[in-house]
């Protein structure tokens, strides 16, 4: 590991900003912390809020991510009024919470970490911490003792492990007074604190602690879980595999909450999960408690004897997720005191040799996390491996840590919900005009969407701003003809590869030739109905397969048009490809209703707003036909309705996020206009 110290962009800094530059060093590195762990400190002399200097602790707040923290995350405390703590005998965390709270200094500051006491408790200007994978592969074997006395001498103390808190604190500051000497104190299955006069010997010390590790393990053996079996699937293979299974997996561990997937087949995952040892060391327990709070004890492990077999491999993930639950379940009923409620018994990291890995997540960003995270659970294992036989916390120190009620209060401090927060959706014709606005209404209400259009260049456009609006892979976009059963397929597989599966589908995708029926050439009419009707069709039928499969319901909505009871003359090819998509959605709802899945319709009329399907020469005809100018026709369309007003694309999406939404959890087989009133187009 390289020492990434640069003088020319630290020296000058004042304290603090020396200290946010260590800390996102320090963060930048994932083998060091991953998401949210480890935290940095520094102590200085400065003027409280009345302007008497006082002796002032700068620590990393609760729930930041160390890469990418500024100043203002790092709350302001009075250290001498934490110091007398050190003579207690005990604290609970709540007495030690609110004890803190009223050391801070400033007003307005985020909550402290919860290793505050421990930073407080070490007698140095600048202190470091970290989860550093090679650190942690030290301590958790069968022989650490004699791991940790050979690469690190007499120049660090080893403190057992135990939950952070006052007694944490106490033993380290107890170790640290007795030899001040020392570089640094490794925490048992836990990770490393260094410290310095200032903060880059802080740094230079952790680094240089880190690398002693790296190097020890390099010198171990090579192949750290036994030797690898071959593996049958090629990766067209495994992806069809994978895309296949996502939705089924994904449809078990969302029995009590709706979970996304990410699904993961780098090198490392499957290099591991072929290896003779890998079954094994999944099961052994996690590395530290900041990776079990994301990936609960185990992962679930399921090995497919014949992996061609969907079936065979449908029935061995239902048997080997039902004794998970068992697991989890009697693991709880043993350690808990009954003080807090069972969580979720399902697994969050999935792992199948030769397939792959799944994580799972309230959201892309969460399953992200599990899966960052089981990468350095993996490396820990292959360190300890490489020195020793790799060991775990306790059943009841990881039952103390997932059930620790710091971590379970900050779930409860997280915002609420959104209404269609663990959804994925899929839209079509979703590059511009209706499509666009659903899609972009659907994922500010926190769905997942898949925005996909024939138009594949400007469905990406229209995801990457939806995922700059909402966050980490809320969208992605795909190129989809939905007259096309290949690219229809293609387009699902991605989904199910991206999130697992789906739950709401926006049948959008139009087109809207125009001219009389004995005018009309053949091949405009056949287009309309590949695109209006037969499309609808397709994108429908393998979404309905893919929602049995997850058997958690579902809701499609399918955007008709006023033309349906209302058909225009001269515009026959669509008025007529339109009303069998009507038809279709009729017929759906009657055969996916006992799976709980709802289908409606949404008939918007006379939408001009950033339309695709209103072309020069649509506009002209229609114009036309209602004895009109082209720059009146929109003025023509508002006044004939009964609201006289201009409707938008937003006001369909609004109506789409209702049917979609389980606000309407009862209406199935509906069509509901959105036309501004026309009384001609009143559903009957
Ligand atoms: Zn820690």
């Amino acid at each position: 590991m390289e020492n990434l110290w640069d003088p020319t962009k630290a020296d000058g800094l004042d304290e603090l900003d020396k200290l946010v530059y260590m800390t996102n060093l320090i963060g930048a590195d994932t083998s060091l912390v991953v998401w949210g762990g480890g935290n940095t400190s520094i102590k200085i002399i400065e003027k409280d809020f009345m302007g008497n200097e006082a002796p002032a602790m700068w620590i990393k707040g609760s729930g930041s991510d160390m890469k990418s923290m500024h100043r203002a995350q790092f709350p302001r405390l009075n250290h001498d009024n934490i110091m007398p703590l050190f003579d207690r005998e005990d604290m609970s965390d709540e007495d030690m919470v609110a004890y803190l709270e009223r050391c801070l200094m400033d007003g307005e500051s985020p909550r402290p970490s919860i290793e505050t006491l421990l930073h407080a408790f070490l007698p140095f200007m600048s202190v470091a911490h970290s989860h550093a994978d090679a650190v942690v592969s030290l301590t958790n074997n069968h022989d650490s003792s004699s791991v940790l006395a050979d690469v690190y001498g007499d120049k660090i103390a080893v403190v057992d492990y135990y939950r952070p808190g006052f007694k944490l604190s106490k033993l380290v500051g107890l170790a640290v007074k007795e030899a001040p000497a020392l570089d640094g104190v490794v925490l048992m299955n836990h990770g490393l604190f260094t410290w310095g006069s200032d903060t880059k010997e802080a740094y230079d010390k952790h680094i240089s602690l880190v690398n002693k590790a790296e190097e020890y393990i390099a010198k171990g053996r090579k192949s750290v879980f036994g030797s690898v079996l071959p593996s049958k699937n090629g990766d067209e293979h495994r992806r069809k595999l994978a895309s296949d299974i996502g939705p089924y997996i994904r449809g078990l561990v969302s029995e009590r909450q709706g979970m996304v997937l990410k699904y993961d087949a780098s090198e490392s995952v499957l290099t591991f999960l072929s290896s003779e040892e890998g079954k094994r060391l999944s099961a052994i327990g996690p590395a530290t408690p900041d990776h079990l709070i994301h990936t609960k004890r185990r992962p679930l492990w399921v090995d497919p004897v014949d992996v061609n077999d969907l079936e065979d491999i449908k029935g061995l993930i239902d048997d080997a997720m039902d004794q998970y639950v068992t697991d989890y379940t009697s693991w709880y009923e043993k350690h808990t005191s009954g003080e807090h409620p069972m969580l979720d018994p399902y697994p969050r990291v999935i792992l199948m040799p030769g397939v792959g890995m799944w994580t799972t997540g309230r959201d892309a960003h969460a399953a992200r996390i599990v899966s960052d995270i089981y990468h350095h659970t993996i490396n820990v294992m292959g360190g300890a491996q490489a020195i020793s036989q790799y060991s775990s916390l306790t059943p009841q120190d990881v039952y103390d840590a997932e059930y620790w009620p710091l971590e379970l209060y900050k779930l409860t401090m997280a915002p609420p919900e959104k209404e269609l927060a663990r959804k994925v959706a899929l839209v079509t014709g979703a590059a511009s005009g209706i499509g666009k606005a659903i899609a972009e209404r659907l994922a500010s209400e926190g769905a997942h969407v898949v925005v996909t259009d024939i138009a594949g260049n400007a469905a990406e456009s229209v995801a990457a701003d939806i995922v700059t609006a909402n966050g980490f892979d809320r969208a992605i976009g795909l190129s989809l003809d939905v007259s096309d059963p290949n690219s229809v397929a293609a387009a699902f597989e991605q989904t199910r590869l991206q999130y697992g599966g789906i739950d709401i589908i926006v049948s959008n995708a139009g087109i809207a030739p125009v001219g009389a029926i004995d005018k009309l050439e053949l091949s405009d009419w056949q287009r309309s109905l590949d695109i209006n009707t037969t499309g609808h069709f397709l994108v429908a039928a393998k979404a309905i397969q893919i929602l049995k499969e997850q058997n958690r319901g579902g809701s499609l909505v399918f955007i008709g048009t006023k033309n349906v009871p209302a058909p225009g003359a001269e515009f026959g090819a669509y008025s007529v490809s339109k009303a069998a998509e009507v038809q279709l959605a009729r017929v759906l709802a009657l055969e996916t209703g006992a799976n709980g899945i709802r289908v409606n319709v949404v008939n918007p009329d006379a939408i001009f707003e950033g339309s695709q399907l209103w072309s020069t020469e649509l506009r002209e005809e229609r114009a036309a036909a209602h004895g009109v100018t082209v720059d009146g026709l929109e003025a023509f369309y508002h006044d004939r309705t009964l609201l006289k007003r201009q409707v938008r694309a937003q006001d369909v999406a609004e109506t789409v996020l209702f049917l979609a939404s389980e606000r309407s959890s009862r209406t199935t087989g509906a069509m509901i206009p959105v036309d501004g009133g026309v009384k001609e187009a009143f559903p009957r």
